[in-house]
């Protein structure tokens, strides 16, 4: 009898992997073959990528593919926030680009248009990089995460990345990592030799938006259960409402995950969590109606913000952000509660204050996340 395992249900469309040339005996190429390997999936062919290949072209109906390429760019990154409204500034680490999920509302289906899943094979260029700003003054304090541009934990079952990033950081206490993910996978926990340094983090949102609107995700319940199983080994946890829909029926939807979050964690389990409504590219609308012709949210009414993108109108935001937040309070969160891209108005409103009575919600952030 055959000992291979299936892969995780969200990797199972995976049906080839492209690897650069000179990344096809990197130790992360190797452990994909390996893992690769032991998979009913192990016959997934291999292609290699010369140097002067132009670009990876992949189409194979919704079959996705691999790619572990050697990354000539920056790994450490500012967050793409704008200055018109409050930014979390947190710092991205760079470690690839797409997902293997598919949820109607992500940015990211403006960004890339393929199903080419991107791994950042040369992690040594990566950690160098990483240890000389992480150095460079010790008593400099960052707050990073990887889960911008990808999902943090994704590709986990394959590439160990996130575990390799978190025994690196084990020897940079100014750090904080957020893991942030859609799915569950635990395996970077016995890496870490700080509880208190790394922040996994799930993104959260109303069941009957889950169930339409999220696909190949984890389940609501098994991420909070994830996420007591973090908290009950001593991290700390981060949630996301990101992005909150206005869809009939938001406020019995948003109040059972709301409810249903207290009965996995405790306020003080939470690092902190982030609110935010809906944003959308105008280039992003027409490729949500085309993927995902369900996602009737994107007609509702919206107004251009100051960063280009498409926001429900105030009154609703606030009618939203509101009614959440009075119900997160009554659970006992307060000051681990922000919001993501909202001007000083909106805070005011609904808060009763603004990120400057905390201090800037940078520097706060920052404090949440190293506990003080
Ligand atoms: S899990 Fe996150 S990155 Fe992946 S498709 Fe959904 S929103 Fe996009």
């Amino acid at each position: 009898m055959s000992d291979l395992k299936p892969l995780p249900h969200h990797l199972r469309r995976i049906a080839r992997v492209f690897v650069d040339e000179s990344m096809q005996d990197s130790p992360l190429a190797r452990r994909v073959r390996d893992r690769l390997a032991a998979t009913t999936h192990a016959d997934i062919p291999w292609t290699v990528v010369p140097p002067d290949a132009e670009r990876v072209a992949f189409s194979q109906g919704d079959a996705q593919a691999l790619y572990l390429k050697e990354y000539k760019g920056r790994f450490l990154r500012f967050c793409p926030g704008t200055r018109a409204y409050h930014c979390c500034a947190y710092r991205i680490i760079h470690i690839g680009e797409n997902c293997p999920m598919a949820c109607s509302y992500c940015i990211l289906q403006a960004y890339f248009q393929d199903r080419l899943l991107k791994i950042w094979a040369n992690q040594d260029d990566l950690f160098s990089q990483l240890g000389e700003a992480f150095s460079a003054d010790p008593a400099a304090r960052f707050r990073v995460g990887t889960g911008e541009f990808t999902d943090s934990l994704a590709l986990e079952h394959l590439t160990g990345y996130s575990r390799d990033l978190v025994a690196f950081l084990n020897d940079h206490d100014n750090v904080v990592l957020e893991l942030k993910s859609k799915v569950v996978d635990l395996s970077w926990m016995d890496g870490a030799k700080r509880t208190d340094r790394v922040l996994p983090a799930w993104s959260l949102n109303a069941p009957f938006i889950n169930e339409h609107e999220e696909f190949h995700v984890s389940t609501l319940a098994e991420r909070l259960d994830a996420a007591r199983t973090c908290a009950q080994a001593g991290f700390r946890v981060c949630l996301h409402f990101d992005p909150i829909i206005h869809y009939p029926g938001w406020r019995e939807g948003y109040s059972q995950i709301i409810d249903m979050i207290f009965d996995y964690l405790t306020p003080n389990q939470i690092a902190y969590m982030s609110l935010g409504s809906f944003r959308c590219m105008p280039q992003l609308t027409p490729i949500i109606a085309d993927n995902f012709p369900q996602a009737t949210y994107i007609y509702n009414e919206f107004v251009p913000g100051l960063d280009g993108k498409a926001r429900l109108l105030r009154p609703l935001r606030l009618e939203q952000f509101s009614f959440m937040v009075n119900r997160l309070r009554k659970h006992g969160m307060d000051k681990q509660l922000y919001f993501c891209m909202e001007s000083s108005e909106v805070w005011q409103h609904v808060f009763g204050h603004t990120p400057k009575h905390l201090g800037g919600l940078a520097n706060h952030l920052m404090s949440q996340a190293f506990g003080e």
